[in-house]
């Protein structure tokens, strides 16, 4: 179903509160190491503007416990955000709540930019305690909400609040569920899902969602392992979740019953250790020696796996193929993200350490779309619906 948008509400002189994620990356100097985040909100923030919002920011940033702790002040945030939107007047108010938070919110002009202390210095916010949101709700007249990355939680600054004021999505949040919401509820096919990534455990209702949607799913990545093991595989040393097999031969009878393909790597790279510098020989499935693991997919997989994307016409990936982290072992998870790049079809990457694979593979602007929440995705591809997206206005 549609959701209301920036797009639907007439701006000039209303204040346009506004839940981002401004949950950045930071060095120990407080030096912003990363602004896809910030600079992945500045569509929503430029519109509201250019129409005559005050737009008013609040966000998380780190894991402050209900307490102000400088270290997690987003000053440094609104800093930055004033410099990729020269032009506009960009204030900060250490307050969130507070008088001196209504004193700046009051004022603004029309086109001005507010960032607001982090709502986490407040236990209310995680808690979803409703005065909090009330005191929230009071700085704004329509509440938009653009933080994908936190919209698998129910906390006062991404649902509760929508108990008091008007709530449309922002265009990051338009996009995010657009995109990941037409892939599942109407794919272009074939439909090929790529599932990697440490444990079955982790990913059990996601493959449970996709069996029935896709024409084929890849998986890859630790928990490969796993399904391997059940299908009667000796996997020496590797990954293998003892109470995930009841899980992963249940999968592979669902995928049966709904007719989807699932496929298994035929071939693994297998280390004696979990090194970076461990040895490191291509085998078969049915090759690995007792004191093996298996760390990556194999250049036969990679193959069929490539030319499983080649030919889809809409691919989802979440979770890596391989411990990526080491050179070694990143082989199946790059040939993925090229593979990827150049397919001629509508291509989603959700998942932390996938997007941060397609990034270091330097492919991340090819994809149609490289979802900016990890768990928020995860939970999206699982079929849930996300508390942040349920309290948007229908159209
Ligand atoms: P995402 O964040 O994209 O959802 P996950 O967090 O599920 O991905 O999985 C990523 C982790 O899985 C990486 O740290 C990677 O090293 C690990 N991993 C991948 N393949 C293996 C493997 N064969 N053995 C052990 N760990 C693996
Ligand atoms: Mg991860």
């Amino acid at each position: 179903m549609a959701k209301k948008t920036i797009e639907d509400v007439s701006w000039s002189g209303k204040r346009a509160l506004v839940r981002v994620d401004f949950n950045v990356p930071m060095n120990d100097e407080g030096k912003i190491t990363d602004d896809t985040r910030i600079r992945a909100a500045l569509p929503t923030i430029t519109y509201l503007a250019d129409h005559g919002a005050r737009v008013i920011l609040m966000s998380h940033l780190g894991r402050p416990k209900g307490q102000r702790n400088d270290t997690y002040s987003l000053r440094r945030v609104a800093d930055h955000l004033r410099g990729l939107l020269s032009g506009r007047r960009v204030f900060f108010v250490d307050d969130t709540v507070g008088e001196t938070a209504l004193a700046a919110v009051n004022e603004l002009q029309d086109g001005d930019v507010l960032v607001l202390e982090n709502v986490r210095f407040y236990p209310g916010e995680e808690k979803n305690d409703k005065d909090f949101a009330k005191a929230l709700a009071g700085l704004g007249d329509v509440f938009v909400n653009d933080a994908f990355g936190t919209a698998h939680r129910a906390h006062a600054s991404t649902a509760g609040i929508a108990d008091y004021l008007p709530c449309v999505a922002g265009y990051l949040m338009e996009k995010e569920v657009g995109i990941m919401g037409q892939a599942l509820a109407n794919p272009e096919r074939p439909f090929v899902a790529i599932i990697g990534g440490a444990k079955v455990s982790d990913k059990i209702n996601v493959i449970e969602n996709l069996l029935p949607k896709v024409d084929a799913l890849l998986i890859g990545g630790g928990m490969a392992n796993t399904f391997l093991a059940v299908q009667g595989y000796d996997m020496g040393k590797s990954l293998v979740e003892a109470d995930a097999k009841e899980t992963a031969a249940r999968l592979l009878k669902l995928a049966e019953q709904h007719g989807s393909r699932l496929l298994l790597p035929e071939d693994v790279i297998a280390a004696k250790a979990f090194a970076a510098d461990a040895e490191h020989t291509v085998r078969l499935v049915d090759e690995v020696e007792p004191d093996e693991m298996a760390l990556d997919i194999g250049p036969k997989a990679i193959e069929v796996y490539q030319r499983e994307i080649r030919g889809a016409k809409t691919v989802i990936w979440n979770g890596p193929m391989g411990v990526f982290e080491m050179p070694a072992f990143a082989k199946g998870t790059f040939a993925i993200a090229e593979a990827m790049a150049h397919a001629d079809a509508t291509t989603i990457v959700g998942g932390g350490d996938s997007v941060a694979a397609v990034e270091q593979a330097g492919v991340a602007d090819r994809m149609s779309h490289v979802s900016t929440g990890g768990g928020a995705s995860l939970e999206f591809l699982e079929g849930k619906l996300l508390p942040g997206v349920a309290v948007i206005a229908d159209k």
